[in-house]
């Protein structure tokens, strides 16, 4: 079972991370997808397609750079 999601945008962080932010269309809640890229990040957060709040994100995220 998938949820429905609506991409809102992508935003890179300090680490060199990659997070795609998204509505779940069924709860209307925001998630933030993180994708890691390369090896050297040490955020234990930052595994591959690893949902997490958009709060618990605080290094480097930057909301106003989420756009389509
Ligand atoms: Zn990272």
């Amino acid at each position: 079972m998938s949820n429905l999601v609506r991409l809102l945008g992508f935003s890179t962080l300090n680490c060199g991370c990659l997070t795609g932010k998204y509505r779940e269309v069924s709860t209307d809640r925001e998630l933030v997808y993180v994708e890691e890229k390369g090896s050297g990040c040490r955020q234990h957060g930052h595994r591959r397609n690893h949902a997490i709040a958009p709060g618990d994100v605080t290094h480097g995220f930057k909301r106003e750079s989420l756009s389509l």
